[in-house]
Order: structure tokens, then C-alpha cells, then sequence
């Protein structure tokens, strides 16, 4: 797309600028949405054309790599959308601060919500795939067949929402695992089709309950221990809608930059994880199904099997497809 190379290495902060500097000279009165993109804005400073040839995995919570960022560098994810109510205000909240995000649909709420997802597009993000269904259980969990099923039914749906069609691949071909949980053949397969696979670096743990107040403050605190990353939130989350206003602010005050990410030609920058990485998902998974197996073999036996309690949950939130 031309558009894709028009956006790259900070076009749209540069147009910004010019635009609202020969706006200025020319003593007009701005439209609201040029005038608001000013330097005092955090904006985006350079955008990834990400050449997907091959496959790639980035993400340190999951994977020995990740995106080659520079220091206080970050790109902005959402899962699980859209979401009536939430996703708009998330989409506000970029806008009012001229940055672009990635968004990670769930194919049925894509299906659902299909405006959202055109105006996701509309407004210069990425539209990226996280499967149909997000079973509950993970894609690990299904056959093979099942998994395959639902990751395709997703990239149809989110791509017929965003472009109107589906084409035989997706459109923009980044992927998430629900769950962060993959396995050795779909991670190959999606390869395969070159198609790229997202972890995290950061995320916002907005899968549980807080406010927005104490997740904007544990975010923040994250991100200045790794100097930013690839940040996962929900935009299906009210909390997490709305506390992104102060979020931007607070990123543009510490003196952060933003990161956009697309599809386009340009070799993915990727870096390999420091020595002794373990991947802090897979530990988690590994415990989650650990636990319900123990579980289900107490009940089977007869002895009530009904501790729930101290069951963590899947990073990124299992429950987290209902809309
Ligand atoms: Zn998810």
C-alpha cells in the first residue's frame, strides 16, 4: 500500500507539524483535528513497515526475541476488541494524543461490531488477529484441526469487518495467541503462511479487576523497569478506557516514544533476549493446567475437587472473549 510507505519513520508527527506550522503562518483557523496534533502531543515518532516473509515471534513475556526497540521506546497493543462502550473511548484517547495502536480482534466481536473495527482502520492503526472464538481453554487445549479452524475463522471475519472482503490470507498478517499459548505446530504453520506472531513485553495485567488509578500506576512502574517494549492491554476493558487519557500524558511527560507497527516491506528489527530468558507465560500455562488436572483427578476420586481458589489466571485472561 502506498499509504504504508508514506507512514513510515515518523511521516505522520512530520505532517503534523508542517501542517500546523503553515496553518499557523497562514493565520487560519485550524480544524480541530490538525490543530490538536501539535508538538505537546505524544504522537507517534516512527512507524514499523514490517515485512512478515517468513513469520517471526516477538514478545520476551513468551518468546526468546522481541521488536528491537530503542530505549523508552513502546508500541501500543489491545486485545480482545472491539467492545461497545470501551473500544471508542480507547480510540478517542488515541486520537486526542495523535498516536497509532495495534488491535488484536477477536473475530466474533469483529463480525459484531463492524464500524468499530472500520474506524480502527479509518483512523491509521493496525488491524491485527487474535482468533475467532478465544477459547477458554486456549487454542492449546483443541486438536489441532479446531485450533486452525478458529485462528482462519478469526482472520475472515476481522478482515470482511475491516475491509469488507476476506482475502485468501489476512490482510495484516500479525497474530496473537489467546493466552499467549501456542504450540510448536501452529507456531510453524502460521509461519508457513508468513504470518508474524505477537507476544508482549509489558502488559497491564487489566484482566483483573483495579482501578484505573492503580493500573495506571503499576503500567507506568512496569514500563519504566523494562524502558518500554511492546505493552499489551484490553480495550474491551472500561478500567483500562479509562485510564488511557492519563496514560498518553503521563508517557509523553516521562518522555516516552511511540512505536507504530504495520505491515509493509521493511526486515523486521528483532532482538534476541538477554542470556538466561525463560518464558515467564509458559510457566504460568504449565501451572494453570497443572492445577485444573489435579483438580479433575481430586473429582474423579470422590473427594469434592471444589478449591477454587488460588487458581492464577492465563496472562491476557482466558474468560476475557466474552464481550
Ligand atoms: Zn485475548
Amino acid at each position: 500500500m502506498p499509504a504504508g510507505k508514506m507512514l513510515r519513520a515518523g511521516a505522520p508527527r512530520a505532517i503534523c507539524l508542517a501542517v500546523g506550522l503553515w496553518m499557523g503562518a497562514a493565520a487560519a483557523a485550524a480544524p480541530p483535528s490538525v490543530g490538536a496534533c501539535g508538538p505537546d502531543k505524544l504522537g507517534v515518532s516512527r512507524t514499523l513497515s514490517l515485512n512478515t516473509q517468513g513469520g517471526f515471534e516477538a514478545g520476551l513475556k513468551t518468546y526468546p526475541r522481541t521488536l528491537a526497540l530503542a530505549d523508552h521506546e513502546i508500541v501500543l497493543t489491545f486485545d480482545d476488541g472491539p467492545a461497545s462502550g470501551s473500544t471508542a473511548k480507547v480510540l478517542d484517547a488515541l486520537a486526542a494524543e495523535c498516536v497509532k495502536a495495534t488491535f488484536f480482534l477477536i473475530g466474533r466481536n469483529a463480525q459484531s461490531l463492524p464500524r468499530l473495527v472500520r474506524r480502527e482502520i479509518a483512523e491509521g492503526h493496525s488491524v491485527a488477529h487474535h482468533t475467532f472464538s478465544h477459547p477458554a481453554a486456549t487454542l492449546r487445549r483443541l486438536s489441532e484441526a479446531a485450533a486452525k479452524a478458529d485462528i482462519d475463522r478469526g482472520f475472515a471475519a476481522d478482515d470482511k469487518a475491516a475491509y469488507g472482503a476476506p482475502g485468501a490470507e489476512p490482510r495484516v498478517k500479525f497474530f496473537r495467541f489467546p493466552g499467549f499459548a501456542d504450540t510448536p505446530e501452529l507456531d510453524a504453520w502460521l509461519a508457513s503462511r508468513n504470518i508474524a506472531i505477537f507476544g508482549a513485553d509489558v502488559w497491564a495485567s487489566d484482566w483483573l479487576p483495579m482501578s484505573p488509578k492503580d493500573e495506571l500506576a503499576l503500567i507506568l512502574s512496569r514500563l519504566e523497569q523494562t524502558k518500554g517494549g511492546i505493552l499489551l492491554m484490553h480495550d474491551i476493558k472500561a478500567q483500562t478506557a479509562a485510564m488511557l487519557p492519563d496514560l498518553l500524558r503521563e508517557l509523553k511527560q516521562r518522555g516516552f516514544h511511540i512505536v507504530h507497527i504495520q505491515q509493509g516491506d521493511d526486515p523486521p528489527p528483532l532482538r534476541a533476549a538477554p542470556s538466561g530468558w525463560t518464558s515467564e507465560t509458559e510457566k504460568i500455562i504449565s501451572q494453570i493446567f497443572s492445577q485444573e488436572s489435579a483438580q479433575k483427578s481430586r473429582g474423579a476420586a470422590g473427594k469434592g475437587g471444589a478449591e477454587k481458589a488460588a487458581i492464577p489466571q492465563i496472562p491476557e485472561g482466558s474468560g476475557a472473549a466474552r464481550p
